[in-house]
């Protein structure tokens, strides 16, 4: 049987079993803009992908996937 059929939930590549959501690449990506999101809590969604060097659909994803925190999502709002 074929184990390694997991999709990442953000970025939807092919992904081993592990037991996160998404491939590494964008759990990095999520930690990067929740670190940032946490010492810069008003800054854009643009500002926020510039910082992070993480593009405007991952952060939308990432929000959309409910991996932000409701406090988070808050400032997130613009994206939507
Ligand atoms: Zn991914």
């Amino acid at each position: 049987m074929e184990r390694n059929n997991r999709l990442c939930r953000i970025c939807g590549e092919k992904m081993p079993s592990t037991p996160f959501m998404s491939c590494s690449a964008c759990l990095q990506d999520g930690e990067k803009v929740r670190a940032y999101i946490v010492k810069h809590p008003f800054k854009t969604p643009e500002e926020i992908a510039d910082a992070t060097e993480v593009s405007i659909e991952t952060i939308k994803k990432l929000v959309e996937r409910g991996t932000m925190t409701r406090f988070q999502l808050k400032n997130m709002d613009r994206v939507m």
